[in-house]
């Protein structure tokens, strides 16, 4: 997996492939190109599923982001929850700045899953203009995961 990307409080910290500089990537523009703010490398838009550590910073990611972000609710325990998970991969390198993915572990931000009501997991959800617009259940190919943000998330281009 190639997710050298971490969430703090203000955005997406990206390590630069060149140099090894982490730069940041405002939640509020996403989508945006932007290069090394050391070495001027072009940086990729985040192209793996992002794991969550605090619902302070979920809580930023979903207020703030420009893209839609799609949360994969998992624990390490559940089967079906590995059998999606690169289902996941390939929805966030075939949607990378047009879409944000990201993994919330209910085990350890069991206040997430319980302020979203999720019962069962793997719940996706889609999360857009700061709110949640849609969820499903299940393991569902990436085909399908895509044709679901783009019924939630209607801005998102094919
Ligand atoms: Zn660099």
């Amino acid at each position: 997996m190639s997710s050298a990307a971490e969430l703090d409080d203000r955005g997406v910290l990206i390590v630069c492939p060149t140099c090894g500089q982490r730069n940041r990537l405002v939640y509020d523009r996403l989508g945006d190109a932007v290069r090394c703010g050391k070495c001027k490398t072009a940086i990729g838009a985040p192209n793996a599923p992002i794991e969550v550590h605090s619902s302070a910073d979920f809580d930023r990611l979903i207020a703030a982001s420009s893209l839609p972000v799609v949360v994969d609710y998992w624990a390490p325990w559940c089967g079906p929850c590995r059998m999606v998970a690169p289902e996941l991969q390939k929805v966030a390198t075939r949607q990378a700045g047009r879409a944000l993915v990201v993994k919330v572990n209910t085990d350890q931000l069991p206040d997430l899953g319980e302020r979203f009501g999720i019962r069962s997991i793997p719940t996706l959800a889609v999360f857009a203009g700061g709110r949640e617009a849609s969820r499903i259940v299940g393991v569902r190919p990436a085909e399908e995961i895509e044709a679901f943000i783009r019924q939630a998330a209607p801005a998102l281009p094919r």
